[in-house]
């Protein structure tokens, strides 16, 4: 691990930084830093189920989404640093509290220390590649055989609204790409008897204002490369949290017309796998507390 970190390669984009001198472009050095490991319920209903999803959010990202959600930690970076055989002990804390998953949030950067602390210890429950879609072919093929759930972000199908909001215009083909190797690996989604999701893909996308054309599109480009049976989970909880000067369309949530044409677009293209969320999942209460819970010591279970 200490050797591929020193000419960094683990994203697209490949900026090859020795992160035992200087952060890379994602933000992250060589010590892996984390911002919360606890259950967590906002999930689609086959991941959080009732016990939660036990969500593990890594520090830094090598997307750099002007209105990302999660700021605080991928581009502020805030979070403690840990060991790998820490995070070890996070995914026996998590199972042991009764999660029904390891998702691992954001964690492309993060590859190498995951797949240590994996060989460390592996939980006998899902482990979920919760990312951007913005992925390495050749990273994911390492994770063959550890991930059993991805849940790929396809943000974009627009060259250049992927450069100005996300500085990655190259990220349409990177996400088909990264995307087909998801599913080659581990196909539709597969729950038990309790709805959870054992295995598989869902691709989620993210509506957002005034790019329904955007939307149209990337539905569009799923349903050609990969087909309408795929599972898809669109998501309507953008939320503006602060002024965005590089693309102002985005200073404010989305309308209910826009909701509805996103739906329809979906129905219209013959998606029936997956979930659509509810129109009233929005706002700073959807967005977790990186309050470092769990990370240096088990979670309270009581919280
Ligand atoms: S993971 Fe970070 S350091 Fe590695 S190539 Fe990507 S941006 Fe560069």
């Amino acid at each position: 691990m200490q050797s591929e970190l020193k000419h960094c390669m683990l994203c697209p984009r490949r900026c090859g930084a020795d992160r035992e001198k200087q952060a890379g472009a994602c933000g992250s050095g060589a010590r892996l830093v984390l911002s919360r490991a606890a259950l967590h319920y906002g999930e689609e209903p086959c991941v959080s189920g009732k016990q939660g999803s036990g969500a593990i959010f890594f520090s830094g990202c090598s997307l750099h989404c002007v209105f990302c959600q999660n700021r605080k930690i991928s581009q502020e970076r805030y979070g403690a640093e840990v060991s790998v055989e820490r995070l070890a002990d996070i995914f026996r804390e998590l199972e042991a509290q009764g999660a029904n998953n390891i998702n691992l949030v954001t964690p492309t950067q993060w590859t190498a220390h995951i797949i240590a602390a994996l060989e460390r210890y592996r939980p006998r429950i899902p482990i979920l590649y919760n990312c951007g879609g913005y992925e390495r072919v050749d990273t994911l093929k390492r994770l063959e055989g550890l991930v059993d759930v991805w849940l790929p972000d396809f943000k974009y199908a627009d060259g250049e609204l992927a450069g100005r909001c996300s500085a990655a215009p190259d990220y349409p083909e990177v996400a088909v790409q990264a995307i087909g190797e998801m599913l080659r690996q581990c196909g539709d989604p597969v729950l038990n008897q309790k709805g959870i999701i054992q295995r598989g893909v869902i691709i989620r996308h993210l509506v957002l204002p005034l790019h329904l054309k955007n939307s149209a599109a990337v539905l569009k480009r799923i349903r050609r490369e990969f087909g309408a049976e795929r599972w898809i989970s669109l998501l309507f909880q953008y939320t503006p949290l602060w002024d965005i000067p590089e693309c102002p369309e985005l200073n404010r949530a989305l309308t209910a017309r826009e909701r509805a044409r996103a739906e329809a677009c979906l129905e219209e293209l013959g998606f029936i796998n997956g979930y659509v969320q509810e129109a009233d999942s929005k706002g700073v209460a959807f967005i977790p507390d990186f309050d470092l819970r769990g990370v240096e010591h088990a979670a309270d279970l009581q919280q």
